[in-house]
This record gives C-alpha cells, sequence and structure tokens, in this order.
C-alpha cells in the first residue's frame, strides 16, 4: 500500500530516471500523478468488426494476428508490419520506427487493436494501440475509454496509464475532505472514485465529473490556505479607523461634476466600510477601461485625508502617475485636498519639498511611481496604500508590504502591542480579468467590480484597413480632424523589433507632417525613449487640441485619459493581446462624441491572431473579450508572465470551474472556521496542513 504524498518513484516501473522524467511535468508524488488529469479521451469502447471498417475514422478491433514482419528502412530504421484477421476479414497494421513492439505481440493469439484507419493497399490500422483480447489484466489502452495525457519526451499515454492504474491498485480507502452536501450541488463523487474515474471512467461525462471533483478540492485548498492568510492578517494588524473623514469624503462625493454610476457608489460605500473599522481593510477594485476607478481611489484618499491621515498611491508608469494627479487636481481642491507627485525624474529640490511634506504629515496624499519606495522617503500617518497596478500582477505583495507594513509616526495612538500597524490595502487593475480569475489570481482580497460605464457613451466602433494602401492611414486621419476630431495612432513595441518599431514611428510621423493638411492640424509624438519633458509637451499639445494626432508607442495604453481623443488607429494589432487592444480602445470616446478604433493590417497573421481580433471587433464588454481572451490564449499567457503568482491547479481550470471558483471561497471560509472550532487559532495551520495536502504553497511565510 501506497499513501498519497509518497514520491512517486515508490510506484512499479518508476526508476530514477522515469521520476526524472515525470519531473519535468511537475510529478512528483503518487498525488501529483493521480491529480494530472487527462487532457481529453478517446472513445475505443466499440468494437468495429473489419469489414465494415472506414477509412478516415478512429476505430477499435477485436483480432488475431495472422502474420508479423519487420520491414528494414533507410538509416536503420525498422516499421513493423502485421496483418490481423476476425470473422469478418482481413486488415493491414503497421507502426512505424516501432519494430521493438514486436517482441510484445505473438502471432495466432487474438488482441485488441485501436487507432486511426487509413487508405492505403486497402484498408491499414496506422500506429494501433493493443492489448491482449483475452486474460486476466484488465483493458487499459484499448476497448474502453482511454486517458489521453499532457506528455513530455520520453513519457508516453501507454506508460503512464499502467503507472496511474498501479498506483490507484496500491492506494488505500481515502478520506473525503469535501463534505458530501457540498459535492452533491455539483453531482460530484467522492475522492476515491473520482481518482478512479477520472483516469479509466465507463464514460467521458463521468470522467468530467470526476475532474470537478479533485477542481474542487484544489479550489478549496487555495481558498482555505487564503481565508487562513487574511485571519492572520486581521488578527495580527491593526489600521486607523478613518471614520471621522466621513463627512468630507461625502462632500467630494458631491462636488463632482458627474453623478457616480451605480457600480462607483457601490464600491465607495463598500470601501468606507471597512476603511471605518480598524481591521485593515485588503480590496481589490476590478473595472472596465473607462469604468471610473480613480474618482473611486480619490473618494477613499480622501476620506483618509479627512481623518488626520495620509494615502500612497503607486502607478505602475510615470505617464499614469502624472494623469493621476491631473486627476487629483481636477477633482480634489473642492475639498481642500492637498496632494504631491513624485516619480523618477522630479527635480532634487522639489523632491526634498515632497519628502518632508510627506514626513511631517503636511501632504496628506503622495502620488508616484516605485519612486514612493524609496528608502529615506517617510510618512507621519500613513493609512491607505492604493495600488494601481495596471496589468503588472504580482508587484502588489512587495509593495503593499515594503509600504503598508513601514512604522509610519506614532499617529494611530495607542495600539495594542500584540497587534502591529498596517495600511489598509486597495488594489487596482485596469485589464478588466474574468471574476473566476480575480478570485483565484487576487483570493487573499476582497472584490469590487466596476462592471457599468458612466452615462451617455456610445461603444467604440471597430474598422480595419488596409495598411498595404499608402492613403488608406492618411485619409482615415483627414476624416477624423475634418470632422473636428483627434487621433492617437500607435505602434506597439515588442522587444524583438523595438528598434524598427520606433523607427517605424518615427517615420510615419514625418509622413504625415510631409502631407500639408495634416500638418496644419498638428501632429506630436511620444515613445518612451523620449526624455519626460518632451513627452510631457508632447501631450499637453495633444490635451489642449494644438496637436490633433499624437503619434505613440504603447505608452498610452496604462491610462492616458483624454476625453477629446476620438479616433485610435492600431499598427500591428496582431501583436497585442485582447486585453491590451481593449486598453487601447478604451482612450478613445470618453466624451460624448462616439470614438472609433482602426486595426491596420498589413500582411498575413496566424489562426490564432485572427479570432482574436475577430472577437475583439464583435464585443466590446471587456469583461467578456477578457474571458475570450483568456479561451484563446490559457491563463499562462493571458497574464503575460510565469511569474505571475497564479497557483499552479492541475485538475482545476477558472475558464471551466467558474461555479466551484465562486462556491470555493464561501466554503473555504467555513471550512477554515471549522478547523478554527476544532483546533483553535493557534494549531490551524498544522490543521489545514493535514488536511489539505499542498496548501502549504499558498500559505507562504509572513
Ligand atoms: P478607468 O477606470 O479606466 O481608470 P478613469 O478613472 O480614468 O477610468 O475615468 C475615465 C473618465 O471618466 C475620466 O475622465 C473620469 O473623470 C470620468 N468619469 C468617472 N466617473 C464618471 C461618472 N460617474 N460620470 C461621468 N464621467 C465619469
Ligand atoms: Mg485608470
Amino acid at each position: 500500500m501506497h499513501a498519497l504524498t509518497d514520491p512517486v518513484r515508490f510506484l512499479r516501473g518508476v526508476g530514477p530516471e522515469m521520476a526524472r522524467r515525470l519531473e519535468r511535468l511537475e510529478i512528483r508524488t503518487i498525488r501529483d500523478l493521480l491529480f494530472h488529469v487527462p487532457v481529453a479521451y478517446r472513445d475505443r469502447r466499440t468494437i468495429t468488426p473489419i469489414a465494415q471498417l472506414e477509412p478516415g475514422s478512429e476505430a477499435s478491433v477485436v483480432a488475431t494476428l495472422a502474420r508479423l514482419a519487420p520491414v528494414r528502412r533507410m538509416r536503420g530504421r525498422s516499421d513493423l508490419r502485421a496483418t490481423l484477421r476476425d470473422e469478418s476479414g482481413f486488415l493491414q497494421a503497421v507502426w512505424f520506427n516501432q519494430a521493438y513492439l514486436g517482441s510484445m505481440l505473438e502471432v495466432g493469439k487474438r488482441y485488441l487493436f485501436s487507432g486511426p484507419v487509413q487508405a492505403f493497399r486497402g484498408l491499414e490500422l496506422v500506429n494501433p494501440e493493443f492489448e491482449p483480447a483475452e486474460g486476466e489484466a484488465a483493458h487499459l489502452h484499448v476497448g474502453r475509454v482511454v486517458p489521453r495525457y499532457h506528455l513530455t519526451e520520453g513519457v508516453t499515454d501507454r506508460w503512464l496509464r499502467a503507472r496511474v492504474r498501479a498506483a490507484l491498485d496500491e492506494l488505500p480507502a481515502l478520506p473525503e475532505v469535501i463534505p458530501g452536501e457540498w459535492r452533491g450541488r455539483f453531482h460530484l463523487p467522492e475522492l476515491g472514485r473520482a481518482l478512479e474515474e477520472v483516469h479509466f471512467p465507463s464514460d467521458p461525462a463521468l470522467g468530467e465529473l470526476a475532474r470537478r471533483r479533485l477542481a474542487l478540492e484544489e479550489i478549496l485548498t487555495l481558498q482555505v490556505a487564503l481565508a487562513y492568510a487574511r485571519r492572520r492578517h486581521r488578527a495580527g494588524h491593526r489600521a486607523l479607523s478613518l471614520r471621522s473623514g466621513a463627512d468630507r469624503a461625502t462632500r467630494f462625493e458631491a462636488a463632482l461634476p458627474f453623478s457616480l454610476t451605480g457600480a462607483q457608489a457601490r464600491a465607495i460605500e463598500s470601501i468606507a466600510r471597512e476603511l471605518d473599522s480598524e481591521v485593515p481593510m485588503r480590496r481589490l477594485l476590478l473595472g472596465d477601461v473607462g469604468s471610473g476607478k480613480t474618482v473611486v481611489a480619490l473618494a477613499a484618499a480622501t476620506r483618509a485625508a479627512a481623518a488626520g491621515s495620509q494615502t500612497a498611491i503607486l502607478a505602475p508608469t510615470s505617464i499614469l502617475a502624472e494623469q493621476h494627479a491631473a486627476t487629483a487636481g481636477r477633482f480634489l481642491g473642492a475639498v481642500g485636498v492637498g496632494f504631491g507627485l513624485l516619480t523618477a525624474t522630479t527635480p532634487a529640490a522639489e523632491r526634498r519639498r515632497l519628502l518632508a511634506g510627506f514626513a511631517s504629515g503636511e501632504i496628506p496624499i503622495a502620488i508616484g511611481t516605485h519612486a514612493l519606495l524609496e528608502r529615506d522617503l517617510s510618512f507621519r500617518n500613513l493609512s491607505l496604500v492604493i495600488v494601481d497596478e495596471q496589468h503588472r500582477f504580482g508587484v502588489r505583495q512587495r509593495v503593499a508590504l515594503t509600504l503598508a507594513g513601514r512604522p509610519s509616526g506614532n499617529g494611530t495612538g495607542e495600539t495594542e502591542t500584540t497587534k502591529r500597524a498596517a495600511a489598509h490595502l486597495l488594489v487596482m487593475t485596469a485589464t478588466p480579468i474574468p471574476r473566476s480569475l480575480a478570485m483565484t489570481l487576487y483570493g487573499d482580497l476582497d472584490l469590487s467590480i466596476l462592471d457599468e460605464k458612466p452615462p451617455g457613451r456610445a461603444p467604440v466602433e471597430t474598422l480595419v484597413v488596409d495598411g498595404r494602401d499608402p492613403r488608406a492611414l492618411p485619409n482615415v486621419l483627414r476624416e477624423e480632424v475634418a470632422s473636428g476630431g483627434s487621433a492617437f495612432v500607435v505602434y506597439p513595441l515588442v522587444e524583438e523589433s523595438e528598434a524598427l518599431d520606433l523607427r517605424a514611428a518615427t517615420e510615419m510621423t514625418a509622413a504625415l507632417s510631409s502631407l500639408p493638411d495634416l500638418d496644419a492640424a498638428g501632429i506630436a509624438l511620444v515613445h518612451g525613449k523620449l526624455p519626460a519633458a518632451e513627452r510631457r509637451s508632447a501631450i499637453a499639445r495633444f490635451r489642449s487640441g494644438e496637436a490633433r494626432i499624437l503619434v505613440a508607442t504603447t505608452v498610452i495604453e496604462v491610462g492616458l485619459d483624454i476625453p477629446g481623443a476620438t479616433l485610435v488607429v492600431i499598427e500591428h494589432p496582431e501583436r497585442f493581446g485582447l486585453a491590451q487592444l481593449h486598453q487601447l480602445r478604451g482612450r478613445v470616446g470618453r466624451a460624448d462624441r462616439a470614438g472609433r478604433c482602426v486595426l491596420v493590417m498589413r500582411r498575413g497573421i496566424g489562426e490564432i491572431a485572427r479570432r482574436r481580433l475577430q472577437a475583439f471587433r464583435a464585443l466590446t464588454d471587456g469583461f467578456r473579450l477578457a474571458e475570450e481572451d483568456l479561451r484563446l490564449r490559457g491563463p499562462g499567457e493571458f497574464l503575460g508572465t510565469s511569474q505571475h503568482g497564479f497557483p499552479e491547479f492541475r485538475a482545476a481550470d477558472p475558464m471551466r470551474d467558474p461555479d466551484l471558483i465562486e462556491a470555493g471561497r464561501e466554503w473555504g471560509s467555513a471550512l477554515l472556521a471549522r478547523g478554527e472550532a476544532e483546533e483553535g487559532l493557534d494549531r490551524l495551520g498544522e490543521w489545514i496542513g493535514a488536511h489539505f495536502a499542498g496548501a502549504e504553497r499558498y500559505l507562504g511565510s509572513g
């Protein structure tokens, strides 16, 4: 008998070499092996008489091996050819370059063969899998529903199936951690049956239910661990209650030149409730492009300022930090709240002034980039940290720890000595990500969603033009300018071709400037290599309408808010992900006039890219697009890096299991409460470890 936690090499047939190969599939324990769920099934239940076979299909036959012979080919390769016979007729079989299989077959014996049928001098089975038709061994590879796995070099489906079978046969009865009532809600089998059926189901539909049972266990494991992290953070930290700032926050809302959307009002309300308590807030604000996250953030910052404390607002780029500062300038004056902007390019004298203001508490809001994390910077009384994370998933932890955990004077008054001071934390992502993914990726945060746009915004119309026609782009721009609009022209900068693309953007600017009517409209160029002052002045010219055309590399993607812009032209749209394209498209149509988005297509693009662009034209809702993008690219690509902190699910899939993820979040907390009732807070960590294999991955050290 084996235990799930035993190393996989304890299994018969797994030596050191195979164990190393399995490691490439992240399979180290028997549990890992059993949770390595099939990517698909082949239904090989139906046995077809040879006479009824048709070319072009997958088929299984039960036949006697009538003849077997290796056939030599070039370069030492040998194929294996065979003749099979049943009551209805004869059939050829061939195994290319696998003559060694000959030793496993015996002429005159009956076997089950499964494989694709091809027309070749009659009909032929190509590289069929086989098993003795009689004998005690249960069929693994043919004559049943057969699993196919994600593989690596030197590991075949056939080999894996046999190891999985061996593992299943040697496991003791396994305790069930998921209450029957919860499994019942989704018609899921219990653990032992799920492990059997996910690999060897009597029907593919049962295999899928079994996978979902394993998925739910993974989801619960993650959620229990996250609930524990939340619980521990809350128990060990204390934040400042910002209740005394409520009046001024209400005045901030009243002074806005527009009324809040329902979603904004709900988000502000949830945030306020948490800011008013001493339990540190940890919340994610998830919103579509243009849904008005900044105002929500400023409402919170106003509350903090009016309560006599400070807020740090962190942006990933200086353009975005400047943007936030501009918005703050527009809206905070009405309530008399000051702020300071600090980036890497802030002049030394100004920086000194800001640092003094932050340290004395005189400047209540600090807006900036990573420059806010420098060691010599300190706050008198920091109570709120807002991280505008954009797509840079993963910076949150570090940032939050650095800032929120930093001692900031003694403004919180008398704190219990057992609790450490912490700031409230609000994370904003600009890219809408599917809710199920957000709950996984940001599972330790509470969630507010802005799924509503300010009223009166027509959806952006998306068109395609042929970039091989040199007049196409100038004509589009002319038309826009003539009708009173302003246009962005965006070039992607991808690393491999950064220099080329930059040149393309520069050349395009020159080419457009050589056309007198466009030149008269004013053309500005911004890119990352431009000194900050020039970049600012180019954007200012565009914002004021002095330049009606702004040629830009993707720097505008991250949040430039220029209400007068009406057209965005995107060069090489196939190089962007859907989320990025949607961000770019969100830069226009922000005022009353409907926006347009023009994709410039230059040459043949791949199939996936084509499907992505099709979806992009058809869908205008950011959350729907994000789901589609995730479906087309998978989580790794979608999130852009493998360092994004995405939990390593084997069976669970945010796209297939959103319902389980939704339920799992609540259930995770319920399980934790049960553990606490049984073991108490002190031993909760151990309890999790004992009941939820693999949870330690998510528990971290803090
Ligand atoms: P995002 O969510 O993409 O960061 P912003 O916060 O930049 O969006 O807001 C986009 C624009 O919409 C800004 O110009 C902002 O002032 C404006 N805005 C925000 N909320 C509303 C609202 N409720 N009604 C009208 N305009 C709004
Ligand atoms: Mg924004």
